[in-house]
């Protein structure tokens, strides 16, 4: 049998990144950053105040107190937008708002707070030092600096940065556009009624839900029997506009395993045993030359853990990220646990964290592969390597960290 790890290295060593495109930035969220992005100005653009409040000299103020306060005469208002009409001398000063430029000669904002809020005539409280609540130009960001290297995720917070230098297209390689399709002639569509001898399909649920978890665009393409040429057809008509393919079903020995069945021999895809558990049957390969194709077992809990095993590393690597697994943690062991040998075992468990931030982990106690409901209840995977058999409470093991 195949070893996880070489499965994994076979599967990155074929998966190229997406070209990168140029997107508008409302479609770009998610996308990783193609090019380096240098701030064209200085952020803030010009000295601007932080307050609603009065532009003032700080030498007239500086005596200011509640039981001397101080009084000026008001020139103007200045709103944001505005464009410096005004210039302060001594004995002058402007109404100002939260972003609106400095008048000339004003080097102090005192906040509306510390006045009388006059509007002719203004009466202030408080003396303000020089440079009090002034936002300077470039004191974010100066021009020509990068604000944004090449290799990120764009985030919200990196959209507004892109927004904020004035980019309003940018070169990303965009979230993987990934279609699911579940297999097998016993699934029906939730919301319809199961007969005798069937199931509701759960898998391309899961699928697409997470690959939108592992940063793609996933598409779920419902489910086709067991039938090769549908099965086939249905396949082929996901090339054109799929960067990934993930299909469940159909790949184990049985008599019907039919995804097996219509894709060996086509591309580069191989169909294997993975020693690992659950998730034995894997197939893999590229289609058109482009296309990478995962063709899960059928078992929700093993279709889950080789998502995250398998696909979610490629997803990244489309982006061209780096392609690590889910978070993960040493925990210790709070029960005992076997494990066969020679295969990377893989449990539904709940983590926790004690007060000092030792982490704890707890395996569920179903762990057969067709049992949903533990894998629902859990928020990690232990991870057992292959030679391990046996382990103590109190041991500690790698524990994946689920979305
Ligand atoms: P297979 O890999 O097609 O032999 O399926 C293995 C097991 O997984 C069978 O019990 C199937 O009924 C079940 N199974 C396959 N696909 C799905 C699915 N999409 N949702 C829920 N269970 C499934
Ligand atoms: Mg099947």
């Amino acid at each position: 049998m195949k070893r996880v790890d070489e499965h994994l290295a076979d599967i990155l060593g074929s998966v190229r990144e997406l070209p990168p495109l140029e997107l508008a930035l409302s479609e770009a969220s998610g996308g990783v950053l193609a090019e380096p992005v240098t701030a064209p100005v200085d952020l803030p653009p010009f000295d601007n105040s932080a307050m609603d409040g009065y532009a003032v000299l700080a030498a007239d103020v500086a005596a200011a107190s509640e039981t001397s306060p101080v009084n000026l005469s008001v020139v103007g208002d200045i709103a944001a937008g505005d464009q410096g009409a005004y210039g302060i001398a001594p004995g002058l000063c402007a109404r100002i708002m939260t972003g609106a430029p400095l008048p000339g000669g004003a080097d102090a904002i005192v906040p509306v707070e510390w006045t009388d809020g006059g509007t002719a005539r203004v009466t202030i409280r408080r003396a303000a030092t020089p440079g009090h609540y002034i936002r300077r130009a470039g004191e974010d960001v100066t021009a020509g600096q990068t604000v944004l290297p090449a290799g990120i995720r764009l985030g919200a917070a990196q959209i507004g940065m892109l927004a904020a230098v004035g980019r309003a297209r940018v070169l990303v390689r965009p979230r993987p556009r990934v279609a699911v399709l579940s297999t097998g002639s016993e699934l029906v569509e939730p919301g319809r009624p199961v007969g005798p001898g069937q199931i509701w399909d759960s898998n391309s649920f899961a699928l697409t839900a997470a690959v939108t978890e592992a940063g793609g665009v996933g598409f779920r393409k419902g489910t086709v029997g067991d039938d090769p040429r549908e099965v086939l057809t249905t396949i082929e008509e996901q090339l054109a506009d799929a960067d990934l393919i993930i299909t469940s079903g159909g790949v184990s020995m049985g008599a019907r395993d039919v995804v097996k069945e219509v894709l060996s021999g086509l591309g580069t895809m191989r169909f294997e045993k993975v020693a690992m558990r659950p998730g034995k049957p894997q197939g893999f390969g590229l289609l058109d030359d482009r296309v990478p194709v995962f063709t899960l077992p059928g078992n929700p809990v093993s279709a889950y853990v080789s998502f995250q095993v398998f696909v979610r590393p490629a997803l990244r690597a489309l982006q061209g990220l780096p392609p690590a697994p889910p978070r993960t943690v040493r925990a210790r062991l709070a029960v005992p646990i076997t494990s066969p040998e020679g295969l990377r075992h893989y449990l539904r468990a709940e983590l926790s964290t004690d007060d000092d931030g030792d982490h704890q982990v707890v395996p569920a106690e179903a762990q057969g592969s067709h049992q949903v409901f533990a894998l629902a209840s859990s928020n990690a995977l232990i991870v057992l390597p292959e030679d391990v058999t046996e382990l103590q409470p109190g041991d500690t093991v790698d524990v994946l960290e689920l979305p």
